[in-house]
């Protein structure tokens, strides 16, 4: 048994063993170290495919035409996408790169959606070639691309057009994207949003096919979707008579998940309720025909089913201080708390029973003093050569890596009823080499 205050943010399937070390997925954490090493990166694959299931049910299961979209840019490898394929949900890229795994990992093209600010020319064509399902439009600039593009490639390309409503969904300001000072999407309230959605209508190869919008994340809040859905829908039915069809709408992703023993997050059928409702209600009124529904979760899907194993090894105590405890990764595979001063809670892998006394600050290897994963947390005193465990590490951990001080990006092993498959394996200094000349 996992200490009760910190079940909700392991995976579903992680519990203690008889020699009383953390499991996940029916896996020995301290066994898993062993041999993959560390830092490690553990998916549960039963938490992951059931987060799949449930955003897809909770919306299927009260909108006729409603379709997950897993966004990728929260972790994706080939392994994985194959994975969102067989769950039936689809992709969200914004890279030439995530593009090549959704290829890679055979996910079907019709079903990825290609978002970002500033997609290059190259990456445009790419898509076009490839038969991309929906680029969702964010800029003029990308409008006139795409338009020449398609009529070279010969295509009419299905979009979407992103719009930002001005709504606040009260997240952190680096993760807020949907209010007027922003980089993403056009403007309702400056008209930019109206002037594009005229150019996409007279544009002979682009075929608009509806609006997408994203608030930010994570939003623990039900009324700035619905907030957003109203007034885009509203938006929407004004620009009727000028030959908007709103066949498609999508409220983005950005659900909140559980980080910390205080965090209570929505369940997807609390968001699936109050977008659903509040949709069917504004089209019902406003006369509309209900569009289809594309729901684009990352965080949530992926995030609850990671949990990163790392040793401890220097312990430096300055009397009334404070002690740093220091791991052997770090901000390289985590930079989720030096980027925007995220919480974690830290689990003793192999004493997760033990009474946690001491009062400790996680930091990292890295040569930042900023590189501290977690701040004044409880742990079993701690001793070089424990292994620690931080969970609801699945989403923008892995996908957010980098080589900082030339330290390889960790292994991430799937594991599932005991058995553990390698997905990626550990970086070799070789692979860091790979592309210097
Ligand atoms: C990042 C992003 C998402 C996913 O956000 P999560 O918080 O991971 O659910 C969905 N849609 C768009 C357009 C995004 O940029």
């Amino acid at each position: 048994m996992l200490p009760r205050h910190l079940t909700h943010v392991f995976p579903d399937t992680a519990d203690t063993n008889a020699i009383g070390h953390l499991t996940i997925g029916g896996c020995d954490a301290v066994d898993l170290v062993e041999e993959f090493g560390t830092p490690l990166y553990v998916l549960d694959e039963t938490t992951l495919r059931s987060k799949c299931r449930q955003f897809r049910d909770a919306f299927a299961s009260r909108y006729a035409g409603a379709e997950a979209v897993y966004a990728s840019k929260a972790y994706i490898n080939p392994a994985l996408a194959r994975i969102f394929a067989e769950e039936g949900l689809g992709l969200d890229v914004v890279s030439g790169g995530e593009l090549a795994v959704a290829m890679a990992g055979e996910v079907p093209l019709d079903r990825v959606y290609f978002h970002g600010n500033n997609k290059t020319p190259a990456e445009l064509e790419e898509a076009v070639a490839a038969g991309i399902g929906r680029v969702v439009v964010d800029s003029f600039h990308e409008l006139d691309l795409l338009e020449r593009i398609s009529a070279d490639a010969g295509k009419s390309q299905d979009i979407l057009v992103r719009v930002s409503p001005g709504i606040d969904p009260h997240t952190h300001a680096y993760t807020t994207t949907g209010i007027i000072d922003s980089k993403f999407g056009f403007s309702i309230q400056t008209g930019d949003a109206e002037k594009a959605i005229q150019q996409a209508i007279a544009a002979p190869h682009l075929n608009l096919r509806g609006l997408h919008f994203h608030l930010g994340s994570p939003i623990f809040e039900l009324e700035p979707y619905q907030a957003a859905t109203d007034l885009v829908l509203r938006f929407a039915a004004g620009l009727r008579e000028q030959g908007l069809q709103l066949q498609e709408f999508s409220p983005g992703g950005g659900f909140a998940i559980a980080y910390t023993r205080n965090d209570q997050p929505p369940a997807a059928d609390d968001y699936a309720e109050a977008i659903v409702s509040t949709l069917t209600a504004t089209c019902d009124e406003l006369g509309m025909e209900h569009p289809s529904l594309v729901i684009e979760p990352g965080r949530s899907i992926i995030g609850p089913a990671g949990v990163a194993l790392y040793r401890i090894g220097a312990i430096k105590e300055i009397p009334g201080v404070r002690t740093y405890v220091s791991v052997d990764g770090g901000m390289g595979d985590n930079i989720r708390p030096a980027l925007y001063q995220a919480s974690y809670e830290v689990l003793s892998a192999n004493r997760p029973a033990a009474e946690p006394d001491a009062t400790v600050t996680i930091a990292g290897k890295y040569c930042e003093s900023g590189d501290v994963l977690a701040s004044d947390i409880l742990l079993p005193a701690p001793a070089a050569g424990d292994v620690i465990a931080i969970p609801a590490a699945g989403a923008y951990c892995p996908s957010m890596a980098s080589n900082y001080n030339l330290n390889p990006r960790p292994p991430i092993v799937l594991v599932n009823d005991g058995e553990s498959r390698l997905i990626r394996r550990r970086e070799s200094y070789a692979d860091m080499m790979l592309c210097d000349l």
